[in-house]
């Protein structure tokens, strides 16, 4: 998705138009404690208006890269896309894959659905 196709969807979604206003009101008072912080690091930021997530791989402890954050309907429709190209990966691979590339709230479970409810991979796996 191109960074204004992105920007649009993101204000398209109450929940990340919330994320947006706390991030802003972050900005002006850094003193303030909000949700986005995990060990004391900032998990989001606001880049180009884009409202970007730090995808971390807390299990491993290694600092991830930022992604946009998209709606859970467009996040749902990459998610689809990235599982398909990459030839049916398992719920994992898909998971670790995407995480790459955006972030959603659920992006795990998000991830499980589509790779269970995936009929080409229902057809190869009986
Ligand atoms: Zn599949």
């Amino acid at each position: 998705m191109s960074e204004d196709k992105t920007k649009d969807e993101q204000n398209k979604d109450e929940q990340i138009k919330k994320w947006k206003n706390l991030c802003i009101e972050r900005d002006n008072n850094s003193d303030k404690e909000n949700e986005f912080k995990y060990n004391g690091i900032n998990l989001m930021k606001l880049e180009n208006n884009i409202l970007m997530y730090l995808s971390t791989d807390i299990k491993i402890g290694t600092i991830g890269k930022w992604v946009p954050i998209f709606p859970k309907e467009k996040a749902i429709e990459t998610i689809r896309l990235i599982h398909n190209t990459l030839c049916h990966p398992g719920i994992q691979k898909t998971y670790y894959f995407v995480k790459n590339f955006i972030w959603a709230k659920n992006l795990y479970s998000i991830s499980e659905n589509i790779v269970k409810s995936c009929s080409t991979c229902q057809l190869t796996t009986i």
